[in-house]
């Protein structure tokens, strides 16, 4: 892309978001520094699904061959009956490719984060810089790091994550996440044909609760297991395969074996929260992106590839209003925050349903995947996928 914006911009966060912004902005000649608080790439999470709206953002950033070589080939889709281990509806995920124009792909987050970064240039983050504080003025904005430093710019993008500080600066104060109700439990695992077939989305549901499979590269599963519990119960890392046994003891031959197989050392669990979505993403010259904007539970896999969408977003603003950085930055926040909204309030009912918040419609749910032929489930994928800047 044509080099035709001459301003500066501050990235904090080297996250998803953030990188996927760094790159956008650079494609349009945008002088941008990223900040990032960690010292290295060590991202949380062992996998995502990266859905066609986000797999079409990551090829307009030019990692078309890339990111096909790293995702999982993801043919079929089906639910299993958690217990019995009956398969209730099985389907392929053409019809899907074919409407969207574009395969999904599910990909290692470390493998994801390592293409964006060095797509933008490794030795270009600035790691090892947290930054305490930012705010906005006339002609600049700057951000303050914990070393003492500071930088300005034409503009600052706070893509600082779910905890983010600069949506603290935006929004003139603290939020409260709420906690969905349930506990996540990620990892990879190599491909076993007793869990899954390996070219197939698989999710066991039963008791308001999902063990779920899909492909990445090189002969792994994705594996996450959603458990409904009250926030704040202990965990010991690398008590994993115990504590899922027991949660799932009468559970199907193809859950025992991963269960078996999953490496509990590097098994994460995360406590799924989210937040209410909000339309002021934007003071001044200060904006934020990604999960500090929208952060979404992952029931709809979509957290990530709005993030993507908001520097697709990011990079149109600019583009269209190359001499004008708070303008760009309004039109930014127009285009994105009814879209990225919904998709919060979409996951959020997902969530409700797959975990048993209300058991009736749970059941409900079970008995229409024993009926189902996938057309209603695309139905409602590509409603996820549609809608975004590259539609
Ligand atoms: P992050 O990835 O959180 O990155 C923020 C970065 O900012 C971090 O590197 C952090 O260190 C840095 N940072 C924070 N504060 C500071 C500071 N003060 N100074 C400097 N740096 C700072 N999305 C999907 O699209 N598909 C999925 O399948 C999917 N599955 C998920 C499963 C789970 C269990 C979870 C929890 C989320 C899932 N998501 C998924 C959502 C996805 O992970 C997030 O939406 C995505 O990581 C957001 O990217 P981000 O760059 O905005 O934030």
């Amino acid at each position: 892309m044509e080099a035709v914006v001459s301003v500066k911009a501050v990235v904090v966060g080297a996250g998803m978001g953030g990188m996927s912004a760094a790159i956008a902005l650079k494609q349009l000649g945008v002088d941008v520094e990223v900040y990032e608080q960690v010292t290295e790439n060590k991202p949380v999470g062992a996998a995502i699904s990266v859905w066609s709206n986000g797999v079409k953002c990551l090829n307009h950033l030019g990692l078309e061959k890339e990111t096909a070589e790293l995702g999982g080939t993801m043919d079929s889709m089906s639910y299993v009956d958690g217990f019995s281990g009956d398969i209730m509806c099985r389907f392929s995920m053409q019809p899907l490719i074919d409407e969207v124009g574009q395969r999904p792909y599910p990909i290692a987050r470390a493998e994801l984060q390592q293409m964006l970064m060095d797509a933008y240039g490794y030795d270009d983050i600035h790691f090892g810089k947290k930054m305490v504080a930012v705010h906005d003025g006339p002609d600049r904005a700057t951000v303050e790091f914990a070393d003492g430093s500071t930088d300005s710019a034409d503009i600052v993008i706070g893509a600082d994550g779910a905890k983010s500080l600069t949506r603290e600066y935006v929004l003139a104060g603290p939020v409260t996440r709420r906690y969905a109700g349930y506990v996540n439990f990620n990892g990879l695992v190599e491909v076993d044909e007793k869990i899954g077939p390996a070219t197939e989305w698989t999710t066991y549901v039963g008791d308001s609760r999902r063990v779920s499979v899909m492909p990445v590269a090189g002969n792994r599963f994705y594996f996450f297991f959603d458990v409904p519990m009250p926030q704040g119960v202990p965990f010991e890392r690398g008590t994993a395969r115990e504590v899922l046994a027991a949660e799932f003891a009468d559970w199907a031959p193809g859950v025992q074996t991963l269960i078996a197989k999953l490496d509990p050392a590097t098994t994460n669990r995360v406590e799924i929260l989210d937040l209410d979505p909000f339309d002021t993403w934007v003071r001044g010259r200060v904006a934020v992106l990604g999960d500090a904007a929208h952060n979404t539970t992952p029931d709809i896999g979509q957290g990530g590839c709005s993030a993507m969408e908001d520097a697709i977003a990011l990079q149109f603003a600019f583009r269209d209003h190359p001499d004008d950085p708070v303008a760009a930055l309004s039109a930014y926040e127009s285009a994105r925050t009814e879209r990225a909204g919904e998709l919060v309030l979409r996951a959020r009912k997902r969530s409700d349903v797959t975990h048993g918040k209300d058991p009736a419609k749970t059941a409900a749910w079970y008995d229409e995947l024993r009926g189902e032929d996938g057309t209603n489930i695309i139905r409602g994928i590509v409603g996820n996928i549609v809608g975004g800047p590259l539609t």
